[in-house]
């Protein structure tokens, strides 16, 4: 990697990241369907390839250092492509150095817990990519949206108050605490919109082997999608911070959605730079004595 082409990465993902203190509100000022004129498909998806290419020799490092671990999340309403670009982007990494955690309605044992607990469990180790497909960012959207979730959460009574943007502050200031001890955080909103939402739902119902991935609580969801683009304005507005930014992916398009993802947590790691460790004198010393025994042998 030059510093030319580290340059072009940084620039590229540049108009997607969210300024801290800047108001965002959606739909307005992310459009989901924006592509840069003049780049074509065939384009994208080769530069998705040198991405994972890059992300693979970048986790070999990171897993050799033994330093820092990288924190992915990735927000999305429903049918956005969250599982499809896991699956693309981290196509070329080792498996051993990644762990994909998938939240869901918490479970009585979560919920006998803090509301960041269950994340706190899931955090990656020095030298793993974390990924969080949703992330702790459910519990200021879907708890949000859904009064009744808030509900099942047995707060005491003086936690009701002001609590969104308390919970603000709680994760700005946890996330604050996971980058200062080696945990880098980076997030992904893939902004899609609402008709493409509506066609991928329909691929969904129209291909058999797409079926499962689609529920009738779905449409119940797209009910509310006035109040989720309300709660996702909100919560870039407070919690996109210059230690762990958030970056509006556009989605509509599934190969410039995969090609931004991969660009976004290339840069993250060729701002960590790992590198492999030296060995000490001391040790190289042994490493010559082995060689020459083994040598013997033959
Ligand atoms: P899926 O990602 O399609 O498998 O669905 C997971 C479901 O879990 C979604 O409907 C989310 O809204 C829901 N979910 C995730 N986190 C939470 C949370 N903290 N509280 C309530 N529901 C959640
Ligand atoms: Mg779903």
């Amino acid at each position: 990697m030059t510093n030319e082409q580290a340059a072009r990465i940084a620039d590229f993902i540049a108009p997607l990241r969210v300024e801290p203190g800047r108001r965002i509100v959606l739909p307005k000022d992310f459009d989901p369907g924006f592509c840069p004129p003049g780049l074509t498909k065939e384009t994208g998806q080769e530069q998705l390839q040198r991405g994972i290419e890059v992300l693979a020799e970048y986790q070999d490092r990171l897993a050799a250092q033994n330093v820092y671990g990288v924190l992915f999340c990735l927000q999305a309403m429903d049918a956005a492509g969250k599982d499809g670009t896991i699956r693309h982007v981290m196509s070329g990494v080792n498996a051993q150095g990644v762990r994909v955690t998938s939240f869901k309605v918490p479970s009585t044992e979560e919920l006998d817990h803090d509301y960041l607990w269950r994340y706190a469990n899931a955090l990656p180790r020095r030298g793993e990519i974390g990924i969080f497909n949703r992330s702790h960012y459910e519990e200021v959207l879907v708890v949000r949206v859904h009064p009744e979730v808030l509900g099942r959460q047995n707060l005491p009574a003086h936690a009701h108050e002001g609590i969104w943007k308390r919970r603000y502050e709680e994760i700005n200031n946890w996330e604050k605490y996971l980058v200062d001890n080696g945990i880098v955080v980076v997030k992904v909103f893939l902004n899609v919109s609402r008709d493409e939402q509506r066609r991928r739902f329909l691929e969904r119902i129209d291909h058999p082997h797409k079926n499962w991935k689609f529920s009738a609580a779905d449409i119940a969801e797209r009910q509310h999608w006035d109040a989720y683009q309300a709660a996702y304005s909100d919560m870039l507005t407070h919690t996109s911070t210059s230690w762990a930014p958030w970056y509006v992916v556009p989605a509509d398009s599934k190969w410039f959605m995969r090609m931004c993802a991969a660009a976004i947590l290339g840069h993250t790691l060729i701002s960590i730079d790992p590198h492999y460790p030296t060995v000490s004198p001391e040790v190289r010393h042994q490493l010559a004595a082995a060689r020459a025994e083994l040598e013997s042998e033959g």
